[in-house]
């Protein structure tokens, strides 16, 4: 066990988000409580992070770890759509072994990206279980990580989700793909709240949400019900908004209004509520989320991969929306890469912007990859290197490629890191990450355990492929036609 008391002394350290000092950094039970410029005192046990440039530690404000499991499993030309027809045959037969599996080879791969703490959006088909989402949170605590770990939950499958598409399809997928059924929303609500009550790690670290998936995908009183329970429970909740210009189309078809307005008049928005992706928000829906206090996950890698668009991050926080910064899925993203999240929030902003002024700046996006994923989550206090706040350290190396010569360190993260440079992981005080491993799990037997779940997997769901292969593009076709069709006011 370390000591109980660290001083980290002798790294370039970025002070509260702003500016680096040399310095040295008191760490005691778990958190930061002093600074000193400088060596700092000389009687108290040390951690030499000379070389070091020491930065906060990143938080991924959405992820999927049931999603790394399937890494490889995502077709190269998938849409959102196409994928989520495919997912009983990426997700299904899984057991309980299989999501802690999933959750640790996810885990494992943060860590050694330099991600602290997520916001995991957990499934399990056809429905969560106590003993899957318990696996998911033993999962992370032996990882040493922090977690938010909420079921990825809904009553209608995409055949019930989006008006037209059952009736567009052929005869016989029909009767295939319109049978399918997810359990009633107050069963699945039930689990999750007995789930909950008897939650088996520490919460300090690793606590429950609730994320019902898709707004379209779950019936009105199923959403009414999980504010209800978020707020009764007094935990954080998630769902993937407007992440389509599909699901904006639908909810013009469903509701008559966009994502953003249903919500709000269903009474969902909230500080304790994030929308991951928000690409297809209007002005209209920006300024109902700042004033409702919620906030929005940019996941820029993944809609790129699925095609889904760019979000109008600086529109957002400019309207007020606190943003924060996620990977989505190791398979939607083909990485859980917080490095590139980060640069990819900074430079894709480029990409929609009239001005040079309203760039995505480095600082702008590294607070929002750190403290701004961490308040979504409902963590206080992460995120930062500060008095008070927790000890969720990264360690890179200044003589890495990167920083030679060194001149703007932060810009120089921002722009160029991808973990390359990254030689320690400290969460909470403990070190995850050193010497090139992590130290909290097993990898070699994790690479071996996932082996060969793949390859038990995709036999057991071979024939449940062969049917989603095909309805996803059937699925896809329909969305193509139907987005054609409807001109929505945002591009
Ligand atoms: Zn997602």
């Amino acid at each position: 066990m370390p000591p109980a008391q660290t001083l980290i002394r002798g790294g370039l350290v970025l002070v509260e988000n702003d500016h680096f000092e040399q310095a040295s950094l008191l760490v005691r039970d778990s958190v930061i409580v002093d600074i000193f410029q400088g060596d700092g005192p000389d009687d108290l046990p040390v951690m030499d992070a000379s070389g070091r440039i020491v930065i906060p530690g990143l938080v991924n404000g959405h992820t999927h770890s049931h999603g790394a499991l399937g890494r490889g499993g995502v077709a190269q030309d998938a849409t959102l759509e196409q994928f989520l027809a495919g997912a009983p045959a990426l997700n299904g037969q899984r057991t309980a072994a299989d999501m802690r599996l999933s959750a640790q080879i996810s885990a494992a791969e943060m860590i050694r990206k330099g991600c602290t703490a997520c916001f995991d959006l957990t499934g399990e088909l056809p429905g969560p279980t106590v003993t899957g989402l318990h696996a998911v949170a033993e999962a992370y605590h032996g990882a040493g990580m922090r977690a938010v770990v909420a079921p990825m939950i809904a009553d209608r499958t995409i055949y019930q989700a989006l008006p037209g598409l059952l009736a567009a399809l052929p005869d016989d997928m029909r009767q295939v793909l319109g049978a399918i059924r997810l359990p009633e929303w107050e069963q699945t609500l039930a689990i999750c709240e007995e789930a909950f009550a008897s939650w088996p790690v520490p919460v300090d670290r690793v606590r429950p949400g609730l994320g019902p998936a898709i707004p379209l995908h779950c019936s009105d009183p199923f959403l009414r019900a999980c504010a209800a329970l978020a707020e009764r429970l007094d935990m954080p909740l998630q769902t993937h908004l407007a992440e389509t210009r599909m699901q904006q189309v639908a909810a013009q078809d469903r509701y008559g209004m966009t994502l953003t307005a249903h919500l709000g008049a269903l009474g969902l928005l909230s500080p304790r509520f994030s929308g991951a992706h928000g690409v297809w928000l209007d002005d209209a829906e920006a300024a109902l989320l700042a004033k409702t206090g919620a906030g929005i996950v940019h996941n820029p890698l993944s809609n790129l991969r699925l095609g889904s668009g760019i979000a109008p991050i600086r529109a957002l926080a400019d309207a007020g929306v606190r943003v924060g910064v996620g990977t989505d899925a190791a398979n939607t993203s083909d990485s859980q890469n917080m490095f590139e999240a980060l640069r990819l929030a900074a430079n894709l902003s480029r990409v929609r912007a009239n001005s040079a002024q309203s760039w995505v700046a480095a600082q702008e996006a590294f607070c929002m990859a750190t403290e701004g994923s961490a308040r979504l989550m409902g963590f206080d206090r992460i995120g930062r290197i500060a008095p008070g706040w927790a000890a969720d350290l990264l360690f890179l190396d200044r003589t890495y490629c990167h920083y030679v010569p060194l001149r703007d360190v932060l810009s120089q993260i921002v722009f160029s890191e991808n973990a390359a440079a990254l030689r320690e992981v400290m969460i909470a005080g403990d070190l995850v990450f050193a010497g090139g491993k992590v130290l909290t799990l097993d990898e070699a037997a994790l690479q071996q355990a996932a082996q060969d779940a793949a390859q038990r997997l995709d036999a057991a769901n071979l024939e449940t492929r062969l049917l989603t292969d095909a309805a996803g593009l059937l699925v896809r076709s329909f969305c193509h036609a139907r987005c054609a069709a409807h001109p929505l006011p945002i591009h």
